[in-house]
């Protein structure tokens, strides 16, 4: 059986250079890097809207692009449930209407019912009615992954989901993303600057620096054998504190 994600590109933006290579079995592939490391940049190209100059993308059996064998799936016939860093919402769009556009019959019973199933799954249900300047950026953030769930993809890319959603809720929103991707079995891809939550998250870690994948790995390899000082030291203090990486 193929890999669930198999990325290796190449492409230049001025001053900056992105030259990645990794992949993965189906799980949770988290993207762990600073600021300006190029994860959502890689985003766009495995959706589709940033071509490369060389390289080769594959979903499970599905080649996307391969420059050599002029390959290049259009976005849309991608199939990818995509979480924008900054989401953007339809302002003149209650929650729910933003959730059901979503769907290829938006006024149709059954996109009702998923809709409601999907604002329930997302602790939105008292909200449906609310349009997005009313929403917190955390319940905006929801909302915006509910309606990438309602063209029910084949996979997810979600570009710091979590970044706006309050502490309290972020807890539960990582169990829920979690038991989301075991019951679909969908690959999930997830871009994170937060430490923990990468460890919390990841079936499959991999660590942008500068443009370049400096390190991949099971997130136990890589707390065995840390090659950034950041991430060392971050695997030493949760030593420190009884060993328990697993929960902050
Ligand atoms: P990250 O998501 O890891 O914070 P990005 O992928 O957004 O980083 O950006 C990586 C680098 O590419 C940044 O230095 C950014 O300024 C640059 N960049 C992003 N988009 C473009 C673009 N369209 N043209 C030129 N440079 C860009
Ligand atoms: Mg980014």
């Amino acid at each position: 059986m193929a890999l669930a994600l198999s990325v290796r590109f190449r492409k230049t933006f001025g001053e900056f250079s992105l030259d990645v290579a990794w992949e993965a079995e189906n799980g949770i592939v988290v993207l762990f890097g600073p600021s300006g490391a190029g994860k959502s940049l890689t985003f766009q190209v495995l959706a589709g809207l940033v071509t490369p100059e060389e390289g080769r993308v594959q979903l499970g059996d599905t080649l996307l692009f391969d420059r050599e064998a002029g390959v290049n799936l259009p976005p849309r016939e991608r199939a990818v449930g995509y979480l924008f860093q900054h989401h953007a919402l339809f302002p003149h769009m209650s929650a729910e209407e933003n959730i059901r556009f979503a769907h290829p019959v938006p006024r149709s019973a059954e996109a009702g019912a998923e809709a409601e199933a999907l604002l329930r799954r997302f602790h939105l249900q008292g909200l449906a009615r609310q349009h997005p300047r009313a929403l917190s950026g955390g319940q905006r953030q929801r909302v915006a992954l509910a309606r990438a769930l309602m063209r029910k993809p084949r996979w997810l890319l979600l570009d710091e989901p979590l970044s706006a959603v309050d502490l309290a809720l972020r807890r539960s929103i990582r169990a829920e993303l979690k038991q989301l991707q075991r019951s679909l079995a969908i690959p999930m891809v997830l871009v994170t600057h937060d430490l923990g939550e990468a460890f919390a998250m990841a079936d499959y870690l991999v660590i942008y620096e500068g443009g370049r994948v400096t390190q991949a790995g099971s997130p136990e390899e890589i707390l065995r054998n840390p090659e950034n000082s950041v991430i060392a030291e971050w695997a030493g203090n949760a030593r420190v504190h009884g060993g328990r990486v697993f929960s902050f």
